[in-house]
């Protein structure tokens, strides 16, 4: 259906056909073991066991595949998805490629774990420059990137993976499939926590890994297997309902991004205002020619901790919370998270609350956090 504009595909992708009787999207099915046929055994039947079988989750992967251009299969978290993915591909004595700027947990899982099973890790910023990638089996890239919100060009990258023999993943978590379709252009793999922007209610985790390589989903279906790091039924199932509003809310998201962005830059008490939809971003440039929509989240600093908590606890509309692409405003300093970010340096992820209302909040928020200090 990709013909078909963002809002029709999120609220068909992946439902069954229309049955008289039949709910749109099937509810959650929970079974550990299915019925088998005594005869023909796991082959009589789609479904055996819950760890590699379940019909909610295939529904899901459907629909997630839809939207990504190619084939999906879903895992716990994030966290799941990724660190399979590298677990799968990588090998010792091979060289992964990852973003010195990116999503920290897989940063400390490289150094912690990869480096310990023999692979060398080379930490690259987002936003280049890229060494050569000859000897490299691995770049995985995150675009744009969380928290700092710099981009890359995939197209451009993925030319010079496919001549060195390495092999291009993508996280799409910020961008989600509807701001940016990596594997048209032109990445191997694409991987990504579904717990943030895609489902967007602050209420499951899930992570998945697409890509048009049958061999490439064949293995890490077999990781994902045998690791057991599958998401249960309930929240496959309500990821898949809540995929169908996921045009709608990023809409609004965007919009909300925007009007923060530019109240933002007007104000001398706020610095290192990042935005990749801006056009004075540095990012400006790659994002608006390979991006289809920008993201709800931006970045800046007030300068301290102790500014950053005056301004959450002044506002109405923004909570203090940490992940990002929820309906509600949140805003997170990620330094307390033992991140590598500075003190007053802050992530905020703009809900689908109405434009005027969270941009006026915003000003008095920062009027009464007051001066730094
Ligand atoms: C949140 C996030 C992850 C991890 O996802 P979980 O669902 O929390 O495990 C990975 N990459 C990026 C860019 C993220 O923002």
């Amino acid at each position: 259906m990709s013909e078909l504009g963002d809002g029709t595909r999120c609220v068909h992708a992946g439902l069954p056909e229309p049955a008289p009787g039949q709910p749109f999207l099937p509810g959650p099915v929970f079974a550990a073991p299915y019925h088998l046929d005594p005869w023909q055994g796991p082959e009589g039947a789609p479904n055996g066991y819950g760890r590699p079988d379940n019909p909610t989750r295939r529904l899901l992967e459907a629909a997630v595949g839809e939207l990504e251009g190619g084939d999906c299969r879903v895992f716990a978290s994030g966290q799941a998805a990724i660190t399979g993915l590298l677990l799968t591909v990588l090998r010792p004595g091979d060289t992964v490629l990852l973003p010195a700027d990116g999503y920290f947990p897989v940063r400390a899982f490289a150094t912690d774990t990869l480096e310990a099973v023999g692979v060398r890790v080379l930490f690259v910023p987002t936003a280049g420059p890229y060494p050569s990638l000859d000897g490299v089996r691995l770049v995985l890239v995150e675009t744009p990137a969380n928290p700092g919100l710099d981009v890359v060009d995939v197209a451009a990258l993925a030319d010079r993976a496919r001549a060195a023999g390495a092999l291009l993943a993508v996280d799409n978590t910020t961008a989600t499939p509807l701001g940016q379709r990596p594997l048209e252009l032109g990445a191997d793999v694409v991987v990504a926590s579904g717990t943030k922007a895609l489902t967007g209610h602050s209420d499951l985790l899930l992570g998945y890994v697409a890509s048009r390589s049958t061999e490439l989903i064949e293995a890490v279906t077999k990781w994902r297997t045998t690791t057991g790091a599958i998401p249960g039924a309930f929240d496959a199932w309500l990821a898949h309902r809540s995929l169908a509003t996921m045009d709608l809310r990023l809409g609004r998201q965007s919009a909300n991004a925007e009007a923060v962005a530019a109240l933002l830059a007007g104000r001398p008490d706020v610095t290192g205002l990042r935005w990749p939809g801006r056009p004075e971003d540095p990012a400006y440039p790659v994002a608006s020619t390979q991006m289809r929509r920008m993201p709800g989240v931006l970045s800046f600093d007030l300068g301290d901790a102790d500014r950053v908590a005056r301004f959450v606890d002044a506002a109405r509309l923004v909570v203090a919370a940490t992940s990002f692409g929820g309906l509600h405003t949140t805003a997170d300093r990620r330094a307390q998270w033992g991140d590598d970010t500075s003190a007053g340096f802050v992530r905020l992820s703009c809900g689908v609350e109405d434009t005027a209302d969270l941009v006026a909040d915003i000003a008095a928020a920062l009027d009464a956090a007051g001066p730094t200090g």
